[in-house]
Formats: C-alpha cells, structure tokens, sequence
C-alpha cells in the first residue's frame, strides 16, 4: 500500500484528540509534519508557516487543515496552489463561496480535496441512511443541545464572524441530516439567539422544508448543563428512526440497529475515505449543510439575549 506523508496544520484540540491518532492507526499515512503558529507534537517536525513547511518537505503531499474556519481558506490555497492534496475540517470555509473557489482551484491544479464531516461517520448513520432510503419520511426533528463552557472554554474564535457559534456543533447535526435524508430540504425560516456582547448565536431554531411536505424543525442550543443531547428523529410511514449519541447509536421503529459510543471510530472512517479518494484522484465536496448554515443567518429573525462570558 502507498503511504502518504501528511501534515496536519492548526495543531490544536481536534488535530490532537482525534487527527495524530487516527493517522497512527491508519496504514495508509504517515504524520510526517505539523503547521502552527505555537503548537508542536513531540518528536514531529514542526513548522509556524506553511510556505516553510512545503519548501522544506517535498515529500509531504497531503495536509489536513485543523485550523478554525475563518483561516482555512489561505492554508488551502497555499497547500493546493504547491500541489497538495488538502483534507478539510469541518466547517470546510467560512463562507459558501470561498469552499466553491477551493473546489475549482483543487480541479485546475489536480489536487484531491476532501470537505470532511465527521459526523456522517458516526457507527449509526449508515445504517440509518439504509433504513430511510426505502420508506417514506413525513417529518424530522433535530435537538442538538450542549454546554459551551464545557466543550468549547476559552475558543473566542467560535464567537467571531465566521465562528458559527451554536452552528459549530450544530452543522453536525446538518451533516447527518443532509446524509440519511432520502429528500433534500431547504431552510424556510430560522430565529438566532444572539448573546448582546457576540457576534455569533448562541441557540437557534430552524423550519426545513422537503418535496412531499416533508418538514423538519431544529433545535440547536449551546446552554444545556447536565446531560448533552444529540438527537435527530425521522417519521416515516412504518415508524421512527432515532439516531442518538451524535449517530453513534441507532433505532428504527423499535429495533435497536446499532449501539456505539459518541466520536468513536468517526476519524479512523474519515481517514479510510481519504485513503480511498486519493487512491482514485477523486475530491469530495457537500456544501450542503453549509449551505443550511448559511440560509439559516440569511433569513433569521434576529433575538438579542444575555451576554455570554466564559
Ligand atoms: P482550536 O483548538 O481552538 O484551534 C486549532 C488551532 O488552530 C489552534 O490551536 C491554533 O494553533 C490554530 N489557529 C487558531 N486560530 C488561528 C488562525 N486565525 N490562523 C491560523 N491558525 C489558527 O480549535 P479546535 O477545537 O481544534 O477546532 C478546529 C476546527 O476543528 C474547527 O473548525 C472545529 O469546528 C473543528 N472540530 C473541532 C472539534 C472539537 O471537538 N474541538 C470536533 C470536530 C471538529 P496555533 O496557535 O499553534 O497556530
């Protein structure tokens, strides 16, 4: 098998937790460098600017950007424009338009570009997908609730223009929505919750609308202490899908089909895909749930609330 030397640049709480040891266990990389401005990995060479790394190691020929949104879009330019290929973290951009440039610049240089969302590789989505392709969806429900202070402390870029806010987590939800759906739907209406000292909302409803009438309604919120809730439940014709644990665990109308843990094997499957369309000189790119994102700011009604401090 090829083995791809690859970069990871953003070296920060997902490229540790989850980027470093996938590649590990993947037989298809090998984590040859990091790029970031402070952080390094112990024994890995490391670099604080791209130009630097791609003139010093023309070996490497892939990086994954782990960076948060809003600088994406110069590392994958520079990375592209050498001729690497580039994996994504999701979000893949800060905004629709720049993740369509990417695209068209991938194709001109022949460079693989792979828009991940990690969610849709939770244990239980591919099985929910398979479940709905042969029944009839009347309605869904998303409610995506989380505690902000606890998985996000001290991350101001998440509250920044091109942060999301509550879309950071939930635009998961949107992955997988946009994945098992045997319908596409679009946003009709949306309210954001904007805390009054930040510029990104801090809860959000959304009213999805699918042919065959087929409505969906969302319920993102960063402020829920206690438990977390990651849920998305379908209505078909023979009964309800439940997807919980952020897709890790699955029912369909009564019948558990399949229980796994929250994040687990999510990033050994995102690897194994990136493996797979390297292989092909293939690129993926779904800017799908973006797009909901997107539509969502576009027609909100606008709620100032609290003021949020860490
Ligand atoms: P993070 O730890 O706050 O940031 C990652 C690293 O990016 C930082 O440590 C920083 O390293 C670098 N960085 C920050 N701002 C930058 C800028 N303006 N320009 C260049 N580099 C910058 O964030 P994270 O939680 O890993 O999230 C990063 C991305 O992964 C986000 O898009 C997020 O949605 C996605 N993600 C996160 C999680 C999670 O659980 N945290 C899960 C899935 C996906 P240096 O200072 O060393 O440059």
């Amino acid at each position: 098998m090829t083995v791809t030397e690859i970069a990871i640049a953003g070296f920060g709480k997902i490229a540790r937790d989850q980027h470093v040891p996938s590649i590990a266990r993947s037989d298809a990389f090998r984590l040859a460098a990091t790029v970031s401005r402070n952080a390094r990995a112990d024994g890995i060479p490391a670099f604080g600017d791209i130009a630097d790394m791609i003139a010093a190691r023309p070996d490497v020929t892939a990086v994954a950007l782990c960076m948060p949104p809003q600088a994406r879009f110069g590392y994958a330019v520079a990375a592209i424009e050498a001729g690497l290929d580039v994996l994504l973290e999701k979000p893949p951009g800060a905004s629709v338009a720049e993740v369509k440039a990417l695209t068209r610049t991938a194709k001109a240089k022949g460079c693989v570009l792979f828009a991940t969302w990690h969610s849709r590789f939770a244990a239980g989505v591919s099985a929910a997908k398979a479940w709905l392709a042969t029944r009839r969806v009347l309605s869904a429900r998303i409610t995506w609730r989380e505690d902000v202070r606890h998985w996000h402390p001290g991350q101001d870029w998440i509250w920044e223009p091109g942060g999301l806010g509550v879309f950071d987590p939930g635009i998961n939800a949107l992955s997988i929505l946009t994945e098992i759906l045997p319908v596409p739907v679009h946003v009709t209406d949306a309210e954001l919750e904007f805390p009054a000292n930040r510029a990104t909302p801090i809860a959000a409803r959304l009213t999805m609308y699918g042919a065959g009438d087929v409505i969906v309604a969302a319920d993102f919120d960063w402020r829920q202490t206690g438990p977390q809730t990651w849920d998305i439940e379908v209505e078909t014709d023979v009964g309800t899908l439940r997807l919980s644990k952020g897709g890790a665990e699955v029912e369909a109308a009564g019948r558990r089909l399949v229980a796994g843990e929250a994040l687990q094997s999510e990033y050994d499957g995102l690897y194994s895909r990136f493996a797979h369309l390297l292989a092909r000189r293939e690129s993926e790119v779904d800017v799908s749930p973006l797009v909901h994102v997107a539509d969502a700011f576009m027609l909100a009604r606008r709620i100032e609330t609290d003021p949020f401090h860490d």
